[in-house]
């Protein structure tokens, strides 16, 4: 069991990508990356300050996501997991997770993220299909995939996760189909799944209200995900979250502290973050970030509390009723751990029936709640009409 208390998970936003994919809305810039050596400067100086505050908690995991981080070479990843290994306590065993571009993992480039810490990538496939993939303007190819899985493992890197999207205008039974075959041919360790759904600002967004392509059909996004779930179920993945499946030993620690409503430290730009019972996040331009941290614009604010840093654009509060809204909301999401009643007992000193007893009982009798004295959790009918049960404990 983890111990709220005492551990902690780093999330480093690195806001680069070398193309804008069209179905994007995450704080990502392109054409910068003359920023990237600032950048890092002002992401450790982040590091050094909130660490600052945090006191004597054991960091479990740390996720380089964004962006682009395999943009970074190796160098600059070992300063930005030096800085943390200096300013926090970081566990021996502690998960580090880096998100990259197939494109850019290289058997060489492989090996030196792993000498430097790096034990887990989280590759962005998202297809096999080399139309799919020109539609989502990546900057990869199928053969791309294979090579950088088998790169990765030849460099040392044994804990492959694999993103995919599914959901998408022109996309096919068939061709999430071979998409999913393709991907268990790869034996990945971890396996999420993404419903593409149109953000505001997104080229395809633009494209489909344009009329350039067809708005995405919501049935056969769900006739899609019960396909994976079959063929991932039946490959012997567990599916241990509503989008994401793992070989048994496999999850993902660092979205479980997501998912356990735990502390988590959020840099760099736009990140956001969850600490010390104070919902926060960062601001958003890499210049002003870059500014910030590292005195050009003449000042620098580092007085401020935990988990604030010079860089934090808006933090708050969150109260008592707001925290166990989310901690259910959180937690039903894990299909197989749902909410652990002792875990919630410990943590808000009552019984999850205590404070929930009608609304759990209620969707107990109609089958869409799992309750026994360990834990309550969704039904695989609950699953579809989440939205359904959650409502109740907002
Ligand atoms: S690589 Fe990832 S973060 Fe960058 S634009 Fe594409 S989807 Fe967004």
């Amino acid at each position: 069991m983890i111990d709220p208390a005492k551990t902690l998970s780093v999330y480093l936003h690195i806001p680069f990508c070398g193309v804008k994919c069209s179905y994007c809305a995450f704080n990502t810039y392109t054409s910068m990356e003359h920023l990237i050596p600032p950048f890092v400067d002002a992401l450790c100086e982040e590091i050094r300050q909130v660490a600052d505050g945090a006191g004597a908690v054991d960091v479990h995991t740390m996720f380089l996501g964004g962006g682009t981080p395999s943009l970074l070479s190796a160098q600059q990843i070992e300063r930005i997991l030096n800085a943390l290994r200096t300013h926090f306590r970081v566990r021996a065993d502690a998960e580090i997770t880096m998100e990259a571009n197939p494109a850019d993992l290289s058997r060489e480039y492989c090996a030196a993220v792993r000498a430097v810490g790096v034990n887990r990538l989280s590759i962005g496939m998202q297809s096999s299909n080399e139309t799919e993939l020109r539609l989502f303007d990546r900057r990869h190819d199928n053969d791309a995939v294979v090579r950088a899985v088998q790169s990765a493992r030849q460099g040392g890197i044994r804990n492959l996760n694999l993103d995919l999207i599914y959901g998408s205008p022109h996309q096919t039974l068939d061709t999430w189909r071979a998409t999913l075959a393709q991907t268990l041919a790869l034996q990945p360790d971890h396996i999420s799944l993404y419903a593409l759904s149109l953000e505001e600002g997104t080229a395809m967004r633009a494209w489909v209200e344009r009329g350039k392509l067809p708005e995405p059909d919501d049935d056969l996004a769900a006739d899609m995900y019960d396909l994976a779930t079959a063929l991932l179920g039946g490959a012997g993945y567990l599916q241990y979250e509503i989008s994401n499946w793992c070989k048994p030993g496999r999850e993902c620690q660092h979205n479980l502290q997501y998912w356990y409503n735990l502390d988590y430290v959020g840099l760099g730009p736009g990140a956001h973050g969850f600490a010390a019972g104070v919902r926060y996040h960062v601001l958003r331009s890499p210049v002003r970030y870059i500014e910030k941290l590292t005195r050009q614009d003449g000042e620098i604010d580092t007085n401020v509390e935990y988990p604030r840093t010079a860089a934090t654009e808006e933090a708050h509060i969150v109260e008592r009723d707001d925290l166990i809204a989310e901690t259910l909301i959180m937690g039903m999401r894990l299909t197989q751990g749902g909410i652990s009643r002792a875990e919630f007992r410990r943590r808000f000193g009552e019984d999850l029936l205590e404070i929930h007893g009608e609304p759990i009982a209620r969707h107990h009798r109609s089958g869409l709640l799992e309750v026994d004295d360990e834990r309550v959790r969704l039904t695989e009918r609950g699953r579809m009409l989440a939205n359904i049960v959650l409502r109740d404990f907002v």
